[in-house]
């Protein structure tokens, strides 16, 4: 397998960016997930990736080579999409032999190779079989297999698990992380999906707007997201946000509440551009009280979502919408009013006017 490397590469449409200046290496036997909103430009990167679109600007390197001016065949890599694209009337077999047949490889050699791959992928005894006699989650492996088959440098995926149901998405999320980790194999994968890139990847690169917003391992991208985008589209539920004003060493609230701040956040607001600042903190930091309480804000309980293991609350806060989640055996009513402590440690300070995360000085 081999290293892929963006160095400032750019696409644009005319006034429009969709890739924005985006540089990241994928190291050798690593899996990066590229992640983001509805036409953030994660297709645009993969289809760069792969030559199926020319740049506007930049490099790209595959292994050593610099791969700009190469065909999609002479980049030595194999896509996967979200459509499997199988050949309906061969078999699987004949499917997975195919791009073998065209590199003209000898017929003993072709029959290893797609026998491995059915082995990899735990697809043996469909070899026989047509895509239409396959389930959705068999035909997405035969299409594992025929890229796999064709011992590429790295596997480009675009949303492979989509067509899939709930179910079988995370049994396939699984499968593809053990092929990843079984062939050691450089695969870099589109999602939409936060979730699907927080569990599968060694590094994700967040994007919006087409341009790269983190590049990290999802455990950094979760604890130290950078900018208030990437802190609200990273995690389920969502960061809540709540702008407040810098007072000192406590943050107010229009509302009329102050939250003292802990020796640390207050060097981190100092360094904000305005006083406006935006008190990040996901629900598993925060503590309910019944009453008030030192250190904790007060807020009005809108929405109660029991899940079973869990209960999630949204709690109005000075306006912002916070999610909380509490053990199950603590009952809580829409309209209640709720006292929310922050942890000092685990809460994040954002530049309001920049959005980029405060770091103390
Ligand atoms: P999705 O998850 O919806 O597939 P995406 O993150 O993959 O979105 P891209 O398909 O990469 O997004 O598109 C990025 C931006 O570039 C979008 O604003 C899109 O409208 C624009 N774009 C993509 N292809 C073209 C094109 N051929 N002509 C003009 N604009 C384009």
């Amino acid at each position: 397998m081999a290293e892929v490397v963006l160095r400032e590469v750019m696409k644009n449409y005319g006034a429009i960016y969709a890739v924005n200046n985006v540089s990241f290496t994928v190291a050798d036997g690593e899996f990066v997930a590229l992640v983001g909103p509805s036409g953030c430009g994660k297709t645009t990167t993969l289809n760069l990736i792969a030559g199926l679109i020319p740049m506007s600007g930049g490099d790209i390197e595959i292994g050593d080579r610099l791969v700009n001016d190469l065909d999609p065949k002479d980049r030595d890599i194999a896509m996967v999409f979200q459509n499997y694209a199988l050949y309906p009337n061969k078999t699987v077999f004949a499917n997975l032999a195919f791009p073998l047949q065209m590199r003209k490889l000898a017929k003993p050699d072709i029959e290893a190779k797609v026998q491995a791959a059915a082995k990899v992928l735990d697809i043996t005894n469909l070899l026989e079989r047509k895509p239409r006699e396959l389930s959705g989650g068999q035909q997405q492996r035969v299409a594992l297999g025929r890229a796999l088959v064709r011992d590429p440098r790295a596997f480009l995926m675009d949303e492979p698990l989509s067509n899939l149901d709930a179910k079988l998405r995370v049994q396939m999320r699984s499968e593809i992380k053990r092929f990843h980790q079984d062939l050691n194999a450089t695969i870099v994968y589109v999602t939409h999906d936060q979730l699907e890139a927080v569990t599968m990847a060694d590094k994700m690169a967040v994007m919006n707007g087409g341009l790269l917003q983190q590049y990290d391992t999802p455990a950094n991208v979760f604890a130290h997201p950078l900018n208030m985008f990437v802190a609200s589209f990273v995690g389920s539920p969502a960061m809540s946000l709540i702008p407040l004003e810098a007072a000192g060493d406590a943050l107010r609230s229009p509302e009329g509440w102050e939250l003292p701040l802990s020796p640390a956040n207050v060097r981190k607001a100092a360094q904000s551009s305005t006083k406006s600042i935006v008190l990040g903190a996901r629900h598993s930091t925060l503590t309910l009280h019944r009453s008030a309480a030192p250190g904790a804000v007060p807020g009005k309980v809108y929405t109660v979502e029991p899940t079973g293991d869990i209960t999630f609350a949204q709690v109005f806060i000075n306006g912002a919408v916070v999610n909380i989640s509490v053990d199950p055996s603590v009952i809580i009513r829409p309209d209640e009013m709720v006292w929310i402590e922050f942890d000092q440690d685990r809460m994040h300070l954002f530049d309001a006017a920049t959005t980029m995360a405060l770091q103390a000085a």
